[in-house]
């Protein structure tokens, strides 16, 4: 991938699934259908929630994260007031849960967040929180059965929360033999480049520390 693919910033590197009404990278379609084939035999209709994500979409969510338009929680999952936060402190909240516009995984298209669309009711509305996934939640069969299949087919879950800086997100997974080259090739400058000319809320403070950002947010994740 190359750096306007590796920050989101063009779609070159991606198709429509129509199938499944998302867009991923190229190489993940055919891993993708081949986990869901599996999966359907099993009795779990695993769907993509979400995949590719572009810059804009991702600076979109900072930007109203970092002004309040969205709400902000601490590690515990309580609401934060964004205003009452310095704005070191409201970058280091938005990145627990949230990435840098240019830093998320999701612009690579090799990541996605899965449900089972099996368990749910047609009106039901989807949080993406670690308890629907958990015993009891509505996704907690497809998490145990990813737990013990997804790897059979090149994915893995980069937030564990064991070493990840982000929160644990059992619904993400990344395709592994595509994901692991563009974690290599975003580097710092690769970031700081996408990020320069943004109309981005808190950048100063943003590429004041971006290498404590780009070290703990990016490159920190726990291995496939
Ligand atoms: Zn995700």
């Amino acid at each position: 991938m190359n750096a306007a693919e590796l920050t989101g910033r063009t779609r070159t590197h991606v198709v429509e699934v129509a199938e499944m009404a998302c867009v991923a990278h190229i190489h993940v379609v055919t891993p993708f259908l081949s986990l869901r084939r599996a999966a359907l035999r099993d009795g779990i209709d695993v769907r993509i929630a979400s995949g590719f994500r572009d810059f804009d979409r991702q600076l979109k969510i900072w930007n109203e994260k970092f002004s309040g338009a969205r709400p902000l929680y601490d590690a515990a999952g309580e609401r934060l007031d964004a205003a009452a936060l310095a704005p070191a402190a409201r970058v280091e909240a938005i990145l627990r849960w949230s990435a840098l516009p240019g830093a998320s995984r999701h612009h690579w298209g090799t990541d996605v967040d899965l449900i089972d669309r099996n368990p749910i009711a047609a009106g039901y509305r989807l949080r993406l929180t670690a308890d629907e996934f958990a015993a009891g939640g509505p996704f907690e069969r497809l998490a145990a059965w990813l737990d013990r299949r997804a790897a059979n087919f090149g994915f893995f879950r980069p937030f564990r929360g064991v070493l990840s800086g982000v929160q644990a997100e059992p619904w993400h997974y990344s395709f592994a033999p595509v994901a692991e080259n563009a974690l290599r090739s975003l580097d710092r400058a690769v970031l700081a480049e996408a990020l320069a000319p943004a109309p981005m809320l808190g950048k100063d403070e943003v590429l004041a520390r971006l290498d404590e950002w780009h070290a703990r947010y990016v490159l920190r994740v726990d291995p496939p």
